[in-house]
C-alpha cells in the first residue's frame, strides 16, 4: 500500500488524489483536513513529479508550518520537503519580497516591525502630534485598512469628518516613519507581496500547486496574494472549516470561501465527515455549543471512536482554587494513568494569556515542567528585547525606535531632554536618529542643542558598542565570527549583565538564563547554516531574465536570525521540539491552539466577560472560539468556572456553556455539572432563556442526591481503560484509570 494514501479514508484519498485545479476541502475539526492537505502535497511531489520549490504551502502559524514540514518528511523521507516554499502566509511573502522587493523600490534589507514595535510607533505619533486619538485603536485601524488594501491617500481622500482626518494623519506618519526605518510591519508584508506580484508576475512564473490550510482565517488580501501565487497554473487547494472562523477580530472574511468559488466557479468542494480526534462525548459536548449559533448550517460530527468519557464541569469557589484543583488533577491523571499520560499530552487553553498568571505559579510551585504559547513571547522579555534592540541597530541603524529604546540602556547618562533635543534635530535635517548621534560622536556636524559632557560621553560609548558590532558582522563572513559570538560581544560592551544584576537582584538569574538562551538559539542557526542548511529565501528558484538579490554575498545569519524572531508567534527555546515539549504541559490561549490536539484539555475561566470576551464584539464568534478549545481534546475534557474570578467578583458561568449543560444533562450525554455549576446555571438561564422548563430543571438538579453528580475525586473505573501506544495503533490497556483511548499518534 502507498505510505501516502494508506490510513485515508475514501473522501480523503479522493482529496489527496484529485486531478481538478481547484479544490475546497470544507470539514469539522478533527476530521483531518491537515492530514489530506500534507498527503497531497507529498502525493504532488510523488505521483505528479511536481519540484517542491514549484509548490507553495501556507499555514496560520509557525507552529504548523513546521509540523507540517515533519510530516510531510515522515512521507516522502528525502530531504525534499526543505525545499517547499512552505511557511506562514507572512513568512511566504517575506521571501518574495526578500528576493524580489528592489523591482517595487524596497530596500532587500528590510526589517519587520512586530506588533509591539508598531505599537510604539503609532504611540510616539500620537504623543509628538498632540492627537487625541486612542493608540489601540488607531493601531488597530491601520491593520483594518492595510487589511482591506485602502492605502493612506486613499484614507484620506474619503474621510468625512475631524475625527477621520485626524486617524488619515496618524496611518499617513506612521507609514512615512516604517518607510524611515526601512520597516515593514505584518500587514506590509502580505500588501507589498501582493503588490510585486500584481507588478511583476514572473516572479512566480515557476508556481505549480498552491495549498493553504485553515483557509476560513484569511483576509481579504491573503485571497488576494493566494490568486496572485497560482497566476501562472490555476493549481490552488484550501483546506478549511467556518465553525472555526476566530479571527474577525483581525478583519479575517470568513466571505473567502465563497468569494473564492465565486472566482473559481469550477471549484470541487470535497466534505470531509469522519471525526478522527476526540471521544464521542466531546464531539457531542462541542456540537451543543456550535449548534447555538442558529444561523449556521447544521452539520453534524460523526465520531470514529467510541463515546468515552463524559467532558467535566467543575465549578470553584475562586480563580486560585481552580488553578489548584487544575494542577492537582492533571498529578491525579498522570498518576492513574501509571505515568502513561506525560505532562506534553496536556493542554490548558485560555481565552486571554492574562489568566495565565495564577495557573502559572501553581505549576511553578509543583515543579510541573510547562510552556506558553501566544502569551507574553519569550522575545518580549524586557532583557530579549534589550538585546534584540540592538541587533536590530547593527542590521539597520536607521531603525529609530530600537535606538530610542536602548540609546540610554544599561543607562549611560543620556538624558530624555537630550534625546529628545536629537530626535527633533534629526527630524528637522529629515535624517534618522542615529545618523545624528554618529556625526555628532565623530565630530562632523554640530547641534543646536546643547549636550552635556556626560550625555556625551555616554552617546560615544553606544555610537562604540554598534560601530564595533557591524565591523565584526562584516568580519564574520570572511572570518566565521558568529552570531552568538555577536551577540556575547553586545553584551559584555553594554555591560548588560551588571546592569541585569543591578536593576533585577530578586531574579537576576531566570533574566540572564533568558539572554543565554538567545545565544543557544543563535548558536543553533550558526550551526544550521555551517551546515550548510540554505536560509529559507533560498527555497525561491532562480527565474531566468528576472534580475534577483544574490543571497550569498548579502545574507548572513543576523538579517534571517532577526526575520524569524519577528515572525515566530510563540514561546521559543531550541530545545523545545521533540522530547523536550513532550515533557511539558502546554499553556496556550485558544487563538494559537488551532489546528492542534491534545490527550486531555483544560478549559479554565469559563464565566461570561472571559469567554464570551467582555470587549468581543461578536459573540458568534466567541462561541466559535470555545468551539475550537473543546475540539482540541481526545480523551478528556475539562470546562470550569471560579465563583469569584481573580479580581474577586462575582463571575456568572459562561452562557455558552449554560444552555449546553443544561440541554445535554437531560439527554445523559453530555457536559456533568457539580451542585454550583447548576445554581450557577439556573441564574444564568434565567436571565438567558427564561423558560419555566429551563429554570425548573435547574432547580430540579439542585435537590438531586450529590451522587447523582459526576464523582470528581476518587472515581473508580468503570470502563476498561486504554489509551494508544507508542508506536500509535495498538491500544494498551491502563488499570485503575477511567478512560478510553482514541486516536492514533502521529
Ligand atoms: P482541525 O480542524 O482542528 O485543524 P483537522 O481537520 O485538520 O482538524 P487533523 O489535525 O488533520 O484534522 O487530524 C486530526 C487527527 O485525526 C490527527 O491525529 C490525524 O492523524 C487523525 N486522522 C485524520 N484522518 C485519519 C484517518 N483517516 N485515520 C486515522 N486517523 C486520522
Ligand atoms: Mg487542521
Amino acid at each position: 500500500m502507498d505510505p501516502i494514501l494508506h490510513n485515508l479514508n475514501p473522501a480523503q484519498k479522493a482529496a489527496v488524489t484529485s486531478a481538478v485545479s481547484v479544490l475546497q476541502v470544507l470539514a469539522p475539526p478533527g476530521s483531518g483536513k491537515t492530514k489530506t492537505l500534507t498527503a497531497r502535497v507529498a502525493y504532488l511531489l510523488t505521483h505528479r513529479n511536481l519540484r517542491p520549490w514549484n509548490i507553495i504551502v501556507c499555514t496560520f502559524t509557525v507552529k504548523a508550518a513546521r509540523e507540517m514540514k515533519a510530516r510531510i518528511k515522515s512521507l516522502v523521507g528525502d530531504g525534499t520537503e526543505a525545499k517547499l516554499v512552505l511557511g506562514t502566509f507572512h513568512s511566504v511573502a517575506g521571501r518574495y519580497l526578500r528576493r524580489y522587493g528592489q523591482h517595487i523600490g524596497l530596500d532587500s534589507n528590510f526589517g519587520i516591525a512586530d506588533t509591539s514595535d508598531s505599537k510604539a510607533v503609532v504611540k510616539r505619533i500620537i504623543k509628538s502630534g498632540g492627537y487625541t486619538i486612542d493608540c489601540n485603536i488607531a493601531r488597530s485601524r491601520i491593520s483594518s485598512c492595510k487589511a482591506k488594501s485602502i492605502s493612506s491617500d486613499q484614507y484620506a481622500a474619503s474621510s468625512k469628518n475631524a475625527e477621520q482626518q485626524e486617524f488619515a494623519m496618524v496611518y499617513s506618519e506612521y507609514e512615512s516613519v516604517l518607510k524611515a526605518s526601512n520597516l515593514l510591519d505584518y500587514d506590509d508584508l502580505l500588501l507589498r507581496c501582493a503588490h510585486l506580484l500584481q507588478t511583476h508576475p514572473q516572479c512566480v512564473s515557476n508556481v505549480e500547486a498552491v495549498l493553504i490550510d485553515e483557509f476560513q482565517d484569511t483576509n481579504i488580501v491573503q485571497l488576494d496574494l493566494m490568486n496572485q501565487f497560482a497566476q501562472y497554473k490555476k493549481h490552488i487547494t484550501i483546506v478549511g472549516d467556518p465553525d472555526q472562523s476566530i479571527y474577525g477580530f483581525r478583519f479575517a472574511e470568513i466571505m473567502n470561501l465563497n468569494r473564492m468559488q465565486q472566482q473559481h466557479p469550477d471549484t470541487l468542494i470535497i466534505h470531509l465527515e469522519e471525526n478522527y480526534r476526540s471521544s464521542g462525548a466531546i464531539l457531542a459536548s462541542a456540537q451543543q455549543v456550535i449548534e447555538q449559533d442558529e444561523n449556521r448550517p447544521n452539520k453534524r460530527l460523526q465520531a470514529t471512536h467510541g463515546r468515552g468519557e463524559r467532558p467535566i464541569l467543575r465549578r470553584l469557589p475562586t480563580a486560585a482554587a481552580e488553578a489548584e484543583w487544575l494542577v492537582t488533577e492533571i498529578k491525579r491523571c498522570r498518576a492513574l494513568s501509571g505515568n502513561l499520560l506525560e505532562y506534553g499530552d496536556f493542554a490548558i487553553l485560555l481565552r486571554s494569556a492574562i489568566l495565565s498568571r495564577l495557573i502559572e505559579s501553581v505549576l511553578g510551585k509543583e515543579g510541573i515542567p510547562y510552556r506558553m504559547v501566544g502569551g507574553t513571547r519569550f522575545f518580549d522579555r524586557v532583557e530579549v528585547k534589550i538585546v534584540l534592540d540592538y541587533l536590530r541597530i547593527i542590521d539597520q541603524p536607521n531603525h529609530n525606535d530600537a535606538v530610542l529604546r536602548v540609546i540610554n540602556v544599561p543607562p549611560r547618562g543620556i538624558g530624555e531632554q537630550t534625546v529628545k533635543n536629537l530626535s527633533d534635530e534629526a527630524e528637522s535635517e529629515k535624517v534618522s536618529l542615529w545618523s545624528t548621534v554618529l556625526a555628532l560622536v565623530q565630530g562632523r556636524t554640530r547641534v543646536k542643542a546643547k549636550i552635556s559632557v556626560q550625555a556625551m560621553k555616554g552617546l560615544s560609548t553606544f555610537v562604540s558598542v554598534i560601530l564595533t558590532s557591524r565591523k565584526r558582522r562584516t568580519d564574520a563572513d570572511s572570518n566565521n565570527v558568529s552570531l552568538a559570538d555577536l551577540i556575547a560581544h553586545v553584551t559584555r560592551k553594554t555591560g548588560l549583565e551588571d546592569y541585569l544584576k543591578g536593576k533585577y537582584k530578586e531574579d537576576f538569574d531566570g533574566r540572564w538564563a533568558s539572554v543565554q538562551e538567545l545565544v543557544a538559539q543563535a548558536a543553533d542557526m550558526d550551526a544550521a547554516l555551517a551546515r550548510g542548511e540554505e536560509p529559507e529565501e533560498e527555497t525561491l528558484p532562480a527565474i531566468e531574465g528576472l534580475e534577483q538579490r544574490a543571497f550569498a554575498a548579502t545574507q548572513d545569519g543576523l538579517s534571517v536570525f532577526l526575520a524569524n524572531v519577528a515572525l515566530s508567534t510563540e514561546v521559543q527555546k531550541s530545545t523545545e521540539d521533540g522530547a523536550e515539549a513532550q515533557q511539558q504541559v502546554t499553556i496556550s490561549t485558544i487563538h494559537a491552539a488551532k489546528g492542534l490536539e491534545w490527550a486531555v484539555v483544560f478549559i479554565p475561566a469559563c464565566y461570561e466577560g472571559s469567554i464570551p470576551h467582555s470587549r468581543a464584539e461578536d459573540t458568534n464568534e466567541e462561541r466559535r472560539l470555545l468551539y475550537v478549545a473543546m475540539t482540541r481534546a481526545q480523551v478528556l475534557l475539562y470546562l470550569s468556572c471560579p465563583v469569584k474570578n481573580s479580581k474577586k467578583e462575582d463571575a456568572a458561568l459562561s452562557s455558552f456553556v449554560a444552555s449546553s449543560a443544561m440541554s445535554v444533562l437531560f439527554a445523559q450525554q453530555g457536559p456533568v455539572v457539580d451542585r454550583h455549576a447548576v445554581a450557577s446555571m439556573a441564574k444564568v438561564l434565567r436571565r438567558e432563556c427564561p423558560t419555566t422548563t429551563g429554570i425548573a430543571a435547574a432547580q430540579a438538579c439542585l435537590h438531586r442526591d450529590a451522587d447523582d453528580y459526576w464523582p470528581l475525586d476518587g472515581e473508580q473505573p468503570t470502563v476498561e481503560s486504554r489509551r494508544w501506544d507508542a508506536g500509535g495503533n495498538d491500544k494498551v490497556a491502563l488499570p485503575g484509570f477511567n478512560f478510553v483511548g482514541v486516536g492514533h499518534r502521529l
